[in-house]
């Protein structure tokens, strides 16, 4: 079968490469020059298959006004709102206050951040390529009483699915990582030491080289602008070229998966799905370590500031903040200051901040939070999008569960909570 993967992010990459496996004939339409070069660019680098929730949380409700009104508080929004800031809101506030929802969807995506860690292995074994990364563990810290007790909370739930952790006292969180200053004190961290790290950019590069090896072509500098339908079903996209106006190509294809990140919704409705979808910002600043000795040897996840501190190899990435202000990408100094100062904080004197590299992306979003991930109205149109903030960790399961449903096989995790035509 000839399939069309609109988007090569981290999603479409892998996407990609699970249907060659397969043996399909694969197409990749992206309008970057090269894969990755979106939202899979520069995020936290986490592959946190024991932390994924998702963003409608009731504890969000209460939470959100502080952070809003704290000038380093983790929440921004553009003053004032537009429009679609606000029905984001409306709706994430309406699936927050539904009762049980958050609890049932963070179990749904807890059991398929497990399959992709599976999947994972399964690629790294197969193309044991660089991508500065490796499953070293994940650490959540708590230097106040009441984001320990989230901990515990949390932990409870890790127990009751079976997914290792630990709950650590603050001389096992200095031993596990020995770079984290002791002033501010904490009183202790949860552990997952099966979590993985790595530089998704660097990956999903990798991984469309092995593709194309395979045999998979790719589109670059090409934008899906229409779909071409007959009887109902898209039989074909018809491609626009940024840098050539006018330029019109078709692209035939018997089956669509569509993969474009934060434009999801706009290609989505050209093919006759509503997909609710918001560009949630974040930034992140990627330095050189200085002293590798005093930087975190995995992953931290810093509760006082919401920052996440991740060694790449021999550099530091650090990311912050989730900001409403729909797709603008200009990169104010005082967020950069914000991560700079969370950062000398935790891990002072780790890495050359002032000469880091600055970057801004949008993780897309749905406003109860799981991603979208199934069988469009077609039969042979097919979603995987929508991985909001976790969209590197669970991309290398989401993309062999589009390889089942389009072998027509059951897939390997229950997609209830992932259904596309959720919104209406
Ligand atoms: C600050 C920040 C930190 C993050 N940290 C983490 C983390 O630590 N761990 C984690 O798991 N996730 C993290 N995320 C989320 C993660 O980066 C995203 O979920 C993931 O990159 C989304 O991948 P994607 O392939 O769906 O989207 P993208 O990488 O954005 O790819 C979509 C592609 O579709 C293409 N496209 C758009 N329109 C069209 C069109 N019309 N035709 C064809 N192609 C099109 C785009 O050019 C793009 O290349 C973070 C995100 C941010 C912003």
């Amino acid at each position: 079968m000839h399939i069309a993967v609109i988007g090569a992010g981290v999603v479409g990459v892998t996407t990609a490469w699970a249907l060659r496996q397969r043996g399909h004939t694969v197409s990749v339409i992206d309008p970057q020059s090269s894969a990755g070069m979106e939202t899979s660019k520069a995020n936290a680098g986490q592959r946190s298959y024991g932390y994924v929730y998702p963003w409608a949380s009731p504890a969000m409700i209460g939470k959100a006004l502080p952070w809003l009104l704290s000038a380093d508080g983790p929440l921004k929004m553009k003053q004032p709102p537009s429009l679609s800031t606000l029905r984001f809101l409306w709706d994430t506030w309406r699936y927050a206050r539904q009762p049980g929802l958050f609890e049932s969807n963070k179990v749904a995506m807890l059991k398929l951040a497990a399959y992709s860690r599976d999947c994972f292995i399964d690629i790294e074994q197969k193309h044991p390529f660089d991508f500065s990364g490796g499953h070293r563990g994940l650490m959540e810290l708590a230097s106040h009483a009441k984001s320990q007790q989230g901990l515990r909370d949390n932990a409870a739930l890790l127990q009751r699915l079976g997914i290792e952790h630990q709950m650590l006292e603050p001389d096992e969180v200095y031993s596990v990582e020995p770079g984290l200053a002791r002033n501010p004190p904490i009183l202790g961290a949860l552990r997952l030491k099966d979590d993985g790290t790595g530089d998704c950019h660097q990956f999903t590069r990798a991984l469309a080289d092995v593709c194309a090896e395979q045999g998979v072509t790719f589109h670059y500098g090409q934008s899906v602008a229409e779909v071409i339908t007959e009887a109902g079903k898209p039989v074909a996209l018809v491609l626009t070229r940024a840098n050539e106006p006018g330029a019109v190509e078709q692209l035939e294809a018997d089956a669509f998966v569509l993969c474009a990140g934060a434009a999801s919704s706009e290609v989505a409705r050209e093919f006759g799905l509503k997909l609710s979808l918001y560009p949630v910002k974040g930034y992140s600043l990627t330095a050189a370590l200085t002293n590798p000795d005093k930087a975190p040897q995995s992953t931290v996840i810093d509760d006082e500031f919401k920052v996440v501190a991740t060694r790449l190899n021999d550099r530091l990435r650090v990311t912050g903040f989730v900001e409403l202000a729909d797709f603008n990408r200009d990169i104010p100094a005082r967020r950069l200051d914000t991560l700079k100062r969370a950062t000398a904080m935790r891990f002072p004197g780790a890495a050359d901040l002032e000469t880091a590299e600055a970057w801004t992306g949008f993780r897309p979003m749905t406003p109860d939070g799981p991603p979208a991930i199934g069988k469009g109205p077609a039969d042979n149109l097919f979603i995987n999008t929508a991985h909001g903030t976790f969209g590197w960790t669970l991309s290398a399961g989401s993309a062999q569960i589009v390889g089942q449903l389009v072998d027509g096989e059951p897939p390997a995790v229950d997609l209830g909570a992932f259904r596309p035509d959720r919104f209406g």
